[in-house]
């Protein structure tokens, strides 16, 4: 039998109504089973998120000022919910439980919990399946980093006894047994957690929106879809700014090449973004995925006449920016000349010691650098091995005045990086997309 994990976020789960919607998605198709609850998000925009109040509770508790209020708010969250949706549940102990740690030495992992905690407690009764406390099957090791191996064996005997489950998402628990979370929207990696452990055949994540978009829709209106995308294309795309599932989601479903599909709680039909392990160059040739970037970039240009000729320059510069903890994103060179692209807010703490590392170190003609630069990627399988479209990406550009400040192709041919300055970005960005979008199926 097919079987789905499914994980629901903070906004599908945000009030009865929702929880109604949720409802009517999972019973839709038997082999939705596993579901991953987050707690209730915000019902609109001036709303609170309940793992905000459950902090906030946790900052006043520890300041021994008095979180009643904010504690009320979460109750009556919940209270509302449980009375809309006319389900049988007792919520008062549970609010006592929170209570009584928050007055004596409160964890702020175990308070942010209670949201998830609570929320897919409810879920589970209203769907009538088992509840399953990751605190008992998702586990941390005694440095906080994910096990992700004794996770996947335990968590695979719990829930092979479990015919549907409700599973709360966000945390799990250290080698003591004391909750520890994910960081923020950590939900989306607790999901992927358990459509490994299933072995399901598709990761649904559900959201409020109907999946990625091939750019930034605050700088084009309206952007195209994107139906299909690799994890690896995902990867680039997120790295560079695209934000759409948590960053460490991809890691567990990648190792059992399980696809996400991203959907839309208020648009069941919908089809969303399928995340999928592989998909052939030859699929879509001369597509291209998406298009993201950043600001914030700074180019430390170094000039030295023969520096061809001299074994390990580059190692040595790069040597020096490591040394000061920063990390590099591009190198563009020349013969006699290097750049090296890095993040303007690393680089502004140590910019002179870096520069008069430099000048003592490897006795350059000219070192200067240049700040206010932007990086747009443009990504896809699609470029690989397909002639014209970086033709196209250029003149497109340079059609819309804006001068290129750099250009790298990673070597996958996944995607090229462009550079140009920060006050050309948006424009940049539109022009790649009106020459680009009507190749995007
Ligand atoms: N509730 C948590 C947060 O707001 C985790 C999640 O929703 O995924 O970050």
């Amino acid at each position: 039998m097919k079987t789905i994990a499914l994980k629901f976020g903070g906004s599908s789960l945000a009030s009865a109504a929702q929880f109604e919607k949720v409802r009517s998605i999972i019973e839709r198709d038997p082999a939705r089973r596993y579901v991953v609850a987050s707690a209730p998000g915000k019902r609109n925009n001036a709303d609170t998120k309940v793992t905000d109040l459950l902090y906030l509770c946790y900052e006043l508790a520890v300041l021994r000022e008095n979180f009643e209020s904010a504690l009320t708010k979460i109750r009556s969250r919940f209270q509302d919910i449980i009375t809309e949706l006319g389900i049988e549940f007792d919520l008062d102990p549970e609010i006592e439980t929170i209570r009584n740690h928050l007055l004596a030495s409160p964890s702020r992992d175990y308070l942010a919990s209670r949201g998830e905690y609570l929320n897919s407690k409810i879920l589970a009764a209203y769907l009538g399946y088992d509840f399953v406390d990751p605190a008992t099957c998702i586990f941390f090791t005694d440095n906080g980093r994910f096990n992700a191996e004794k996770t996947n064996y335990v968590l695979k005997a719990i829930l092979a006894d479990k015919e549907r489950a409700v599973i709360a998402g966000f945390y799990g628990a250290l080698p003591d047994g004391s909750v520890k979370t994910f960081t923020r929207g950590g939900s989306d990696v607790s999901g992927a957690i358990v459509a490994r452990a299933v072995g399901a055949d598709v990761y649904e994540n559900w959201t409020d929106v109907s999946g990625m978009l091939v750019t930034d829709p605050r700088i084009v209106e309206k952007p195209k879809p994107i139906k299909r995308i690799t994890y690896r294309e995902l990867r680039e795309l997120s790295y560079m700014g695209a934000s759409v599932l948590h960053e460490d989601a991809v890691f567990s479903v990648r190792k059992a090449n399980i696809p996400i599909n991203i959907r839309n709680t208020n648009a069941p039909e919908d089809e969303g973004t399928w995340i999928v392990p592989h998909q052939s160059e030859y699929d879509r040739p001369g597509m291209i995925t998406g298009i993201a970037g950043r600001k914030g970039f700074s180019s430390l240009f170094v000039e030295k006449s023969m520096m061809n000729q001299e074994v390990g320059f580059a190692a040595k510069l790069l040597q020096i920016i490591a040394a000061y903890g920063i990390s590099f994103e591009h190198v563009p060179s020349g013969i006699d000349t290097m750049s090296v692209i890095v993040s303007a807010s690393d680089l502004e703490a140590h910019r002179d010691e870096v520069m008069k590392d430099i000048e003592m170190s490897l006795k350059p003609d000219t070192v200067s650098v240049s700040d206010n630069i932007a990086l747009i990627a443009v990504v896809g399988h699609g470029m690989a091995r397909s002639k014209g479209i970086a033709a196209r990406i250029f003149s497109a550009i340079a059609k819309a005045d804006i001068n290129i400040r750099m250009i790298d192709q990673g070597s996958s041919e996944l995607n090229i990086i462009i550079g140009v300055d920060e006050e050309d970005y948006e424009k940049a960005i539109c022009a790649i997309y009106d020459e680009l979008k009507d190749g995007i199926k």
